[in-house]
């Protein structure tokens, strides 16, 4: 509970206010605006000459699969949520696009926008939010609205049809969704995990526990089955064929199969190599600033900022804007450090009919009641904390 509730004080806190009025606003391009990048952009837009580069027209969040896949609406409304609503957004620029390119030594991004124009922009600051691919839920396509609508819809068609739906992959994914799909009825949910429990990374509570909770919400768990996974193949969209095993059982054939198996892919190809680790994570010093280059800063999945690479979910947000406003004011005090906790924690199945049970780096877990959750979390805490207040339309 502690770090939700900190995570309440820090946001309501106003210890980032900078006083710009005397200066010229500095350029902070945030690339990116995902789960992290949005929250970065709210908080800069005011102080700060903010160009926000993004894919898609709106936040499109990787957050809570299952609950997108099962009540679609109410994810809508927390999870899809066009920039134009976003109050703090008022004041910056949002280019529907990609990065392509950066020069670091000439402080220089290039952009090539959604209709093809490409523009060249210095920063003073760069943000770099871009996050990773691990499905058909999570990915770099420049796309607008209407097709984010299409796909979604697809997707949710194709499951709704099929009354035997396969699940590879134990993480926190493939968990949501067997969970979700399995109470949602209408299909038996086979769940495949390649080790003896589900959800490594978690504490071993944790992974106790969900064993009994999917055990009892109706999942079908095969533990130690590895997919092999087709050639090429990356897991971004739904798949008819058998699945083989490369520990040895027999074929599973299923109308769908969801793959969840987290083979995830960075966006940051726009960087030099000598930027990223082996994998094309982008390294980063203790406070979130690329080595050599302080004032580039990396976050969220796309940062190698600890093993788990959990800076989006452990407010590493935070921990980006405090140093910028710091930096910007020239105060010399000290930078804010990053830290993750040994486990990965926060909320698995999304919100059920008895609310929101949220799990801890301890193993411990706490569950916040519907009745309350929806209108004090979503509402309050999302709607107008994190994201700083929305337009209703
Ligand atoms: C407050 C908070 C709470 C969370 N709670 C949980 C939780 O309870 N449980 C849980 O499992 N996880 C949680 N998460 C974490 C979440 O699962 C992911 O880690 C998070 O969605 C990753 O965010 P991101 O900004 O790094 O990437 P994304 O949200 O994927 O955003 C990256 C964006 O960059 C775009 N992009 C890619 N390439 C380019 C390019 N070249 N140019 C411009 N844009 C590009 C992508 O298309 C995408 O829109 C939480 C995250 C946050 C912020």
């Amino acid at each position: 509970m502690r770090s939700l509730r900190s995570a309440i004080r820090f946001s309501l806190a106003s210890e980032y206010s900078i006083d710009m009025s005397s200066k010229t606003k500095p350029i902070v391009i945030v690339a990116g605006l995902g789960d992290t990048g949005a929250l970065i952009a709210t908080r800069l837009a005011r102080t700060c000459q903010v160009i926000g580069i993004s894919t898609r027209p709106a936040l499109l969040s990787g957050q809570e699969l299952g609950n997108r896949l099962t009540e679609p609406d109410d994810w809508r409304k927390t999870y899809l949520v066009p920039y134009r609503r976003f109050r703090k957004l008022d004041a910056a620029e949002v280019i529907h696009g990609r990065i392509a390119s950066v020069d670091l030594d000439a402080k220089n991004v290039t952009i090539e926008s959604a209709d093809g124009a490409q523009r060249s922009q210095r920063y003073d600051y760069l943000v770099i939010a871009t996050g990773a691919s691990n499905g058909f839920w999570r990915n770099d396509h420049v796309e607008d609205l209407a097709k984010v609508e299409t796909d979604l819809i697809a997707v949710n068609a194709e499951i709704g049809a099929a009354s035997t739906i396969a699940v590879i992959g134990g993480g926190a994914t493939g968990i949501s969704v067997a969970d979700n799909l399995a109470k949602a009825g209408g299909a038996d949910v086979h769940l495949f995990h390649s080790g003896s429990k589900p959800l490594p990374g978690y504490h071993p509570k944790v992974r106790s526990w969900i064993g009994r909770v999917l055990t009892a919400d109706g999942v079908i768990i095969h533990p130690d089955h590895r997919a092999i996974v087709p050639e090429g193949f990356t897991g971004d969209r739904l798949t008819h064929e058998p699945v083989s095993w490369s520990t040895g059982q027999s074929e599973f054939a299923a109308d769908v199969t969801i793959w969840a198996v987290g083979g995830v892919r960075p966006h940051s190809g726009f960087l030099p190599s000598p930027m990223l680790d082996d994998e094309g994570f982008i390294l980063v010093d203790d406070n979130l600033r690329i080595p050599g280059h302080p004032e580039v800063y990396a976050v969220g999945d796309v940062a190698a900022s600890d093993p788990l690479r959990s800076s989006a979910r452990n407010w590493g947000y935070r921990v980006v804007v405090a140093n910028l406003k710091t930096t910007i004011a020239g105060k010399s005090k000290k930078l804010e450090t990053y830290s993750a906790p040994e486990y990965r924690w926060g909320s698995l199945l999304g919100m059920q009919s008895d609310g929101l049970t949220v799990v801890q780096p301890n193993g411990k877990r706490f569950r916040i009641p519907r009745w309350i959750a929806k209108p004090l979390l979503l509402n309050v805490f999302v709607e107008r904390v994190l994201y700083g207040g929305l337009r209703s339309r």
